[in-house]
């Protein structure tokens, strides 16, 4: 089912660009367009469903892929993944790659921290991440 006013079912419809990082039958992942770190990948079902909870396909598997390609893109085993779903009403599982502790957060992501990046920053990203899945 697809929600006609639903930001991630255009972009899964292809009526909005994304930095596309990853698609199979039931998923599809792309770069966050507010990264609070390089590499901030959003994973999606195609599916419209409101929270990640609901969601009938298997996430687990895919969430994996999607992180090992981080950790490989970054050299980094450092990847936090969380659900918000307090904005976009499409279910959503973030992962963020992290580097250090002066990575621009704490211990802990500052949510309310974001980097800047070029689109060509951010297409270079998601082809590398492109590279590095398995
Ligand atoms: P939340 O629903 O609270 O998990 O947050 C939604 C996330 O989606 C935020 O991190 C936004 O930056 C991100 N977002 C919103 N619109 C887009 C878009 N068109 N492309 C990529 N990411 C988006
Ligand atoms: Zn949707």
């Amino acid at each position: 089912m697809e929600n006609e006013v639903c930001i991630f079912c255009k972009i899964t419809k292809g009526e909005i660009p994304c930095y596309k990082v990853f698609e199979d039958n039931n998923f599809l992942a792309f770069l966050d367009i507010t990264p609070k770190n390089k590499g901030h990948t959003l994973l999606i079902p195609k599916k419209h469903y409101r929270w990640v909870w609901e969601v009938e396909e298997d996430y687990s598997k895919v969430s994996n892929k999607i992180a090992n390609a981080l950790k490989k893109t970054f050299a980094t085993d450092w990847v936090v993944s969380f659900v918000m779903g307090q904005d976009v009403p499409h279910a959503h599982i973030h992962f963020v790659p992290r580097f250090d502790e002066t990575d621009g957060h704490g211990p802990l992501i500052d949510i309310s921290k974001t980097v800047n990046l070029s689109k060509e920053e951010m297409e270079d990203i998601a082809k590398k991440i492109q590279d590095s899945l398995e």
